[in-house]
């Protein structure tokens, strides 16, 4: 296969709402390094908030995380097998970590490579060098050395293996945090993509999912994502009282922590996963956490084997559910702005964007 000697790319430069199309030279991979061309991408709430101004990072860059591709090119060293022991070689169709780790830092050997200090975190890095093509809106994405890579069933459709390396491998790394919860008996507090791919997960993982969200339509699709119940979160703060196991919360918001606080029952964990923006602070009675034995865990991103565990899960499991249906619409890289326009919409789960 010839390569193109650029790749289309669309930058963020800081500037809230604008994108600007571009041409970065694409590189040959060397030592360690894979060369995929993006086969699609779905626009992540944390890719939005960066565009809208609400949230700093790196500039310019080119966004987008939540992607899968196709091996085009591969670096010395790199054929060989996956993380889960397949082939993996040109050709194959492939997801990837958000975070590649170096192994070696502080954070990596403490279990968190997520947090490396030296590592590429796809979709956040300063577009230049040989980082110029790590996000997903772009034709080509370059992958560095030390990132886990997950070959694809052919068999998984695109819009369900897409959101498998940020919404479905956190849901995995939440679960683990709660501890066995088969028998379990589990609120959600928030059903967009994250809350809904909890319920499936959760359910399929033996616990019984009660979930808390205002959105009545999303509630709804809370039951059809194996929840036993979905309720307004007065009415769940209420029903649920002090009887919860464990608690994921992913709604972000000030509120559902204070309502999900309550829901444990004595020694009941709590997993915060949605607050991933500046927010006030939280009246907490401390004695309360104390004498009703809790615990509450916060989770940013996951590890390689939360990867391995989501695209396990959706491979089993996701034609129980209708993950088809949470990504609405696609739209092609030239409309990009038209994909974020449309993803602010709140009864939007996810949108595409195909290069
Ligand atoms: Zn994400
Ligand atoms: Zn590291």
């Amino acid at each position: 296969m010839t390569l193109p000697e650029t790749s289309r790319a669309v930058v963020f430069d800081g500037v809230p709402r604008t994108f600007e199309p571009c041409d970065i030279p694409l590189p040959l991979p060397v030592e360690g390094e894979w060369l995929v061309r993006v086969v699609a991408m779905t626009v992540c709430g944390s890719d939005r908030h960066t565009w809208e101004g609400r949230r700093q990072g790196p500039i310019p860059t080119v966004l987008g995380h939540e992607m899968i591709g196709d091996i085009v090119a591969g670096g010395a060293g790199c054929a060989g097998h996956d993380r889960r022991g397949r082939p993996i070689e040109v050709g194959c169709r492939v997801t990837w970590a958000i975070v590649a780790a170096c192994g070696r830092c502080p954070a990596c050997m403490n279990g968190y490579p997520q947090k490396c200090t030296g590592g590429v975190k796809y979709g956040h890095e300063r577009a230049v060098g040989r980082r110029a093509l790590t996000g997903g809106l772009a034709e080509y994405c370059l992958l560095a050395p030390g990132t886990c890579v997950v070959v694809l069933d052919e068999a998984l459709p695109i819009t369900v293996a897409c959101p498998a390396n940020c919404a479905t491998a956190t849901v995995a790394g939440a679960i683990r945090a709660c501890g066995e919860i088969d028998g379990a008996k589990l609120g959600i507090v928030g059903a967009g993509m994250l809350g809904l791919t909890a319920c499936a997960f959760a359910t399929t993982s033996g616990a019984r999912v009660i979930v808390a969200e205002p959105d009545a339509a999303r509630r709804r699709r809370a039951l059809a994502f194996g929840a036993v119940a979905a309720f307004h979160p007065d009415q769940w703060a209420s029903g649920v009282a002090g009887s919860l196991d464990a608690v994921i919360e992913v709604s972000g918001t000030n509120a559902g922590f204070l309502a999900a606080l309550p829901a444990l029952r004595v020694g009941g964990t709590m997993i915060l996963v949605g607050s991933v923006s500046p927010s006030h602070d939280v009246p907490v009675s401390l004695e309360g956490i104390v004498r009703r034995c809790l615990s509450i865990r916060g989770l940013h991103n996951y590890r390689p084997d939360d990867l391995i565990a989501a695209v396990e899960f959706l491979e089993r499991h996701h034609g129980r559910y209708p993950f088809a249906e949470l990504v609405s619409e696609w739209f092609p890289l030239s409309d990009t702005t038209g994909a974020f326009t449309a993803a602010a919409d709140s009864a939007c789960i996810r949108v595409g964007v195909r290069p």
